[in-house]
């Protein structure tokens, strides 16, 4: 895989400000009034691309499990009347399909659906002569070359406006992170495509807001490109994941004490 980080999108979205790309938003996508009430916040703010799950992959059946398509129209209107990009999760084909058709301007594959190489197949045959650019968050295992092999399908499918998401390995064990980070995974990877472009997603690594600053930081120490945090106007009531968001008003505070390494990677 070659990639061309100056010519990437997600280099291209953040050039003008030198800092990380900052893509913020809801786990999960609630209602029209939430997306729009946080999407009016973040867009006053230094965020380029707006976040927001609508198939949510939940560990346990009988839980909160997106809104589905009409989440597209909400997106759109996001992107229509406030100018920031979108992103959403997909995990199979027609979600690419239908994502596509609202405009969506980057898809992101979960951490469940970066195991299953089958799924990862689903989605690269879906993206075939599509440029769309598309974030591959690692798998929930500590596995690089399941992460590597998932990235490689989409990049055998012509797309080449690739990112990596570091979200953080699931654990057994008891730690103060909710996935534990082992940082050396990425770098691992970013050794192998030094130009790729790498995200953190502290808020899945964390799984509790009071270490979204520490883990960005130490991200942007490694040379990390961008931060993905999860944003909600209220996050103790937030349909899922309420401990790990953050509201708008912290996520300013977050993104004003971080400190950007000049050096690269
Ligand atoms: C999410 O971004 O809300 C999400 C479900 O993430 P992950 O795939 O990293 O668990
Ligand atoms: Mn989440």
């Amino acid at each position: 895989m070659k990639f061309n980080n100056k010519e990437s999108f997600f280099t291209k979205l953040r050039v003008k400000e030198q800092g990380p790309l900052i893509i913020a938003g809801p786990c999960s996508a609630e209602s029209e009034a939430q997306v729009m009430l946080t999407a009016q916040a973040l867009a006053k703010q230094d965020v380029h691309m707006f976040r927001a799950g609508i198939w949510k992959p939940r560990s346990r059946p009988n839980t909160f499990e997106g809104v589905g398509y009409k989440g597209l129209e909400w997106l759109s209107r996001v992107k229509q009347e406030l100018g920031l990009k979108v992103t959403t999760e997909v995990a199979n084909a027609r979600h690419v399909e239908e994502a596509l058709k609202y405009g969506i301007d980057a898809l992101w594959i979960g951490a469940r659906t970066t195991v299953n190489p089958f799924a990862v197949q689903e989605i690269a045959d879906a993206l075939q002569g599509v440029q769309v650019p598309v974030m591959v968050k690692n798998p929930i295992n500590p596995d690089l070359a399941l992460w590597i092999g998932a990235l490689e399908r989409i990049y055998n499918a012509g797309v080449t406006d690739l990112a990596a998401i570091h979200r953080g390995f699931s654990s057994y064990q008891k730690s103060k992170y909710r996935n534990v980070p082992v940082w050396q995974i990425p770098i691992e990877l970013k050794a192998r495509f030094q130009s790729l472009p790498i995200i953190v997603d502290p808020s899945h690594i964390a799984g509790n807001r009071d270490l979204i600053f520490a883990v960005s930081q130490k991200a942007l120490d490694l040379g990390y490109d961008g931060v993905m945090i999860e944003t909600h106007p209220d996050p103790e009531n937030a349909l899922s994941d309420a401990e790990q968001q953050v509201t708008p008003n912290a996520l300013k505070d977050i993104l004003e004490r971080l400190q950007v390494r000049k050096t690269a990677y």
